[in-house]
C-alpha cells in the first residue's frame, strides 16, 4: 500500500503488529493493546482579538495507563486530527516502557494555527482546552507536556488554569514547565539531548568516528536545534538544517548556536549567511553520516528510502518513517534509531520533572543529566541486543521490548473484573 493513502494511526497499528508477531501474546492481550483506552473531542469557543468568537476543536487521547498515570505532549496544529493523536498516544505507551520509566501513553492536540494568532488568543485558546481536558488530566491520572509548536509558556497556562481550579498550585499536573514555577533544570535541552546520546551509540555501533560525522537536521525547534549543538559540541559538523520555510546547507559545516540567534530573530532559518538553500525534501537525500528528522511525521517514504545517503537515521521526530521505509532501509543496511527511543529523552526528564514536583524537592543539573544518559544508553543497548538476536531493525527490537513490558503489567495487574 502507498505510504501517503495510510492515516498515522494504522502506520501504528501496522509497526505493532509487525512487532507483536515476534511475540507469543494471547489474543485478547494483543486486541487491547491495539486500541486507545479514552478519547476525548472537545469543541470550545475562544474570544479572540477583534472581539469574535471562534469555536476550535481539541483532543485528548489515553492509550495505555497499566504501567502508571498516562504522559504525554499537546500539540498545536492546523493538520492535527483524532488519528494522529490515537498514533502518538500509542506511541507514547512504546516510549516510556522502552526507557522503562512508570507511565502510560498520551496525547493531546489542537486544531489551530498558533503562528496566526496573538499571545492573548493563545493563552485563552490554551486555558480553556486545559479547562476542557480537566475531566482527564492529573498528577496522578494524566500529565501533560510540550509537543509540536507548544512550549514551557504555554504549560505555564495549563498549570495555572488547573491550579485555579483546585485552589491550589499542582506544579505536578504538567511536565516542561518554566523552572520558575517547578519546572525541571534539564528539561528544555532533554528530548535534543537524548537524541545526542543515541545519535553516540548508533555511530559506535556503524565504526563512524563521533568527531567530524556530518549531520543533516530537518526541524530546527525545540528537539532539532538542540541535538544540532550538542552533536556539534561533540565534534560533529552540522552541515544542512531546516524548518518549515526551507533548509539551509553549508558542506564546511553550521554553527547551531549562531543559526538559533539568527532564527530567534527572523523566526526561520532561511536566509542564515554564507549557506545555500535547499528544500525539506533535498535536506533529507542530503550526503551525510547522520540524518535527524525532527519535525512531522511521514517524511521518509518508500519514495525517497531509496535515496537517502545518511548512514545512520536518528528520529527526533515522532512518526518520520513510513513501515514501507523502514524495510527498504535496513535492507540498505541504514542503522534507523526510531522514535520511541530515540527522542524519550524528553518524556524521561518530564518523569524527573513529576518526581520532583511532586516531592518538593529538586535536583542538579549535572544530576539529571547523568540519570538520562545512564537511561538512555541503558535501553539503546536493551534494544539493540533484541535486534541483534531476533535479526530484525531497531524498530521492531524497541517494540518487542515494549509490547512485552505492557503485555506483561497487563497480565500481573488482571483483567478487571
Ligand atoms: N511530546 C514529547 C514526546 O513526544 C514529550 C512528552 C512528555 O514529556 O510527556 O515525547
Amino acid at each position: 500500500m502507498e505510504k501517503n493513502s495510510r492515516s498515522p494511526y494504522e502506520i501504528a497499528i501496522a509497526q505493532f503488529d509487525k512487532a507483536a508477531a515476534h511475540l507469543d501474546l494471547k489474543a485478547g492481550i494483543r486486541e487491547m493493546l491495539r486500541h486507545c483506552k479514552r478519547e476525548l473531542i472537545v469543541h470550545f469557543p475562544v474570544k479572540m482579538d477583534d472581539g469574535s468568537v471562534r469555536i476550535f476543536t481539541g483532543y485528548r487521547v489515553h492509550h495505555s495507563t497499566v504501567r502508571g498515570p498516562s504522559k504525554g505532549g499537546i500539540r498545536f496544529h492546523p493538520d492535527v486530527t483524532l488519528d494522529e493523536v490515537r498514533a502518538l498516544a500509542m506511541w507514547m505507551t512504546w516510549k516510556c516502557a522502552v526507557v522503562g520509566i512508570p507511565f502510560g501513553g498520551a496525547k493531546g492536540g489542537v486544531v489551530c494555527d498558533p503562528k496566526q494568532m496573538s499571545e492573548n488568543e493563545l493563552e485563552n485558546l490554551t486555558r480553556r482546552y486545559a479547562t476542557e481536558i480537566a475531566i482527564l488530566m492529573s498528577p496522578e491520572g494524566d500529565i501533560p507536556a510540550p509537543d509540536v509548536n507548544t512550549n514551557p509558556r504555554i504549560m505555564a497556562w495549563i498549570m495555572d488554569t488547573y491550579s485555579m481550579h483546585r485552589g491550589y498550585s499542582t506544579p505536578a499536573v504538567v511536565t516542561g514547565k518554566p523552572v520558575e514555577i517547578g519546572g525541571s533544570l534539564g528539561r528544555s535541552e532533554a528530548t535534543g539531548r537524548g537524541v545526542m546520546f543515541t545519535t553516540r551509540e548508533a555511530l559506535k555501533v556503524k565504526g563512524i568516528p563521533l568527531d567530524g560525522a556530518t549531520v543533516a537536521v530537518q526541524g530546527f525547534g525545540n528537539v532539532g536545534a538542540v541535538a544540532a549543538y550538542l552533536l556539534q559540541d561533540k565534534g560533529c559538523k552540522i552541515v544542512a538544517v531546516s524548518d518549515s520555510q526551507g533548509g539551509i546547507y553549508n558542506p564546511k559545516g553550521l554553527d547551531a548556536r549562531d543559526v538559533m540567534r539568527f532564527k530567534a530573530e527572523n523566526r526561520t532559518v532561511v536566509g542564515y549567511p554564507g549557506t545555500d538553500r535547499l528544500t525539506n525534501e533535498e535536506l533529507l537525500e542530503l550526503e551525510c553520516d547522520v540524518l535527524v528528522p525532527c519535525a512531522l511525521e511521514n517524511v521518509i517514504t518508500a519514495q525517497n528510502a531509496p535515496r537517502i545517503k545518511a548512514r545512520v537515521i536518528a528520529e527526533g521526530a515522532n512518526g518520520p518513517t513510513t513501515p514501507e521505509a523502514d524495510e527498504i532501509l535496513y535492507d540498505r543496511g541504514i542503522f534507523v534509531v526510531p522514535d520511541v527511543l530515540a527522542n524519550a529523552g524528553g518524556v524521561t526528564v518530564s518523569y524527573f520533572e513529576w518526581v520532583q514536583g511532586l516531592q518538593f524537592f529538586f535536583w542538579s543539573e549535572r544530576e539529571i543529566n547523568l540519570q538520562l544518559r545512564e537511561i538512555m544508553v541503558r535501553s539503546f543497548n536493551d534494544v539493540l541486543r533484541i535486534s541483534e538476536e531476533r535479526k530484525v531493525d531497531m524498530r521492531v527490537a524497541a517494540y518487542i521490548l515494549a509490547i512485552r513490558r505492557v503485555a506483561e503489567a497487563t497480565m500481573i495487574r488482571g483483567i478487571y473484573p
